[in-house]
């Protein structure tokens, strides 16, 4: 495993007037380059050749390295040059489903913006409830077997979220019937979770904790867009049901969303139980971007139940700063630029050792 003192080690030979801020090119590399723009820094991205025509198309992309396949982040040669180049790695959703929690903690040596920690406990399921639980945060009601199944429920799988495989059902012989004709392998149709399909409005808010200031900020929030279920709303019901459809949840977009001001008092408090619950967790917590996928409910309460631990790329829509980051900010602050500024302050603080492994 590579502990955080490694990583201070290699950091510690940094050259922080020629420190590169850098990710893969995917997700929100264009916030993050353009962020690191924005905050005086220059910028680096790690590119697949298909992708990296397209980033260099971008006056705010500094430059690109071209990689095989994301696989080779990993390799020496690579993890050798980013540090050669003073580079701090930004992580956001590809980087982490294509180099793997795993592989971050056990191979990378490149350093990385937060606390690495983080990515294991946002990708596992149990860890995630675990988290939820010290937080004091409300999740759905989980069943242990299909025979307990009393009301609608959602199956998850381990994998790509949304997509793979999920279903409804609404007792077990519906749940046993619909896992029978998934076409998923066997192995890992064994490992479903029942979840009560909680009936709401979804938020997906955008934080930032940080630890410089222990100050934590919303800055926007968004609802996904998911393929095909959002789009069979568009159906009437009358037609709906002549046509055999199990809805996928797949994610295709983000759209912006305010929540009810009355509401926000109780978000900010959910959102520091995640930040004061991590850092009994996995010291020293979480550090930075993370969002929490929440459903409120009639009755305002809400129940959350999923977290990533990074830049969500619902903070897209947000380039030039959200309805929160525009009451927070002067001027147009995204997720990636508050990123860079973390990074920026620290450097001025002496004190980045603090925000990075
Ligand atoms: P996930 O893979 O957990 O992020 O879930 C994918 C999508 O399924 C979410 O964005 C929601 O639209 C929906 N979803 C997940 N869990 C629930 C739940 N317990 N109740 C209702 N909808 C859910």
């Amino acid at each position: 495993m590579i502990s955080k003192r490694d990583i201070e080690d290699i950091l510690n030979d940094y050259d922080l007037d020629k420190l590169k801020i850098c990710t893969l090119g995917s997700h929100t590399a264009l916030q993050i380059t353009k962020g690191a723009r924005d905050e005086g820094f220059k910028n680096l991205l790690l590119c697949t050749e298909k992708a990296a025509g397209f980033y260099r198309g971008f006056s705010v992309v500094d430059d690109v390295i071209e990689i095989d396949s994301y696989n080779d982040m990993l390799l020496d040669e690579t993890q050798d040059e980013l540090i050669d180049r003073n580079a701090i790695l930004i992580p956001h959703g590809s980087f982490v489903e294509y180099v793997g929690p795993d592989n971050i903690m056990e191979k990378l040596r490149v350093p990385l913006l937060g606390n690495r920690l983080v990515l294991e406990w946002e990708s596992n399921r149990k860890k995630e409830m675990e988290w939820f639980k010290k937080a004091n945060l409300s999740v759905p009601r989980e069943f242990k077997s299909p025979d307990e199944i009393d009301r609608l429920v959602m199956v998850k799988f381990p994998g790509a979220r949304g997509g793979g495989g999920y279903f409804l059902a609404k007792s077990g012989d519906e749940f046993h019937k619909k896992l029978e004709d998934l076409n998923i392998p066997e192995h890992i149709k064994k490992e479903y979770i029942i979840q009560e399909y909680v009936i709401g409005t979804r938020f997906y808010p955008h934080f930032f904790y940080s630890p410089l200031d222990d100050g934590l900020e919303l800055l926007g929030m968004d609802i996904r867009y998911e393929s095909d279920v959002d789009g069979l709303a568009r159906i009437p019901s009358v037609i709906q049901k002549d046509i055999e459809i199990c809805p996928r949840y797949v994610i295709t977009g983000n759209v912006p969303v305010v929540l009810r001001e009355s509401l926000l008092p109780d978000l900010m408090n959910l959102g520091r139980n995640l930040v004061e619950a991590s850092k009994k967790l996995f010291k020293p917590g979480v550090i930075g971007p993370f969002c929490i996928e929440m459903i409120c409910t009639p009755e305002l309460e809400f129940i959350c139940f999923e977290i990533s631990g990074r830049i969500v790329a619902g903070t897209n829509l947000f380039i030039n700063g959200s309805t929160y980051s525009n009451i927070l900010y002067d001027e147009p602050m995204s997720c990636g630029r508050r990123i860079c500024r973390e990074i920026k302050v620290a450097i001025e603080r002496d004190r980045l050792n603090e925000i990075i492994y």
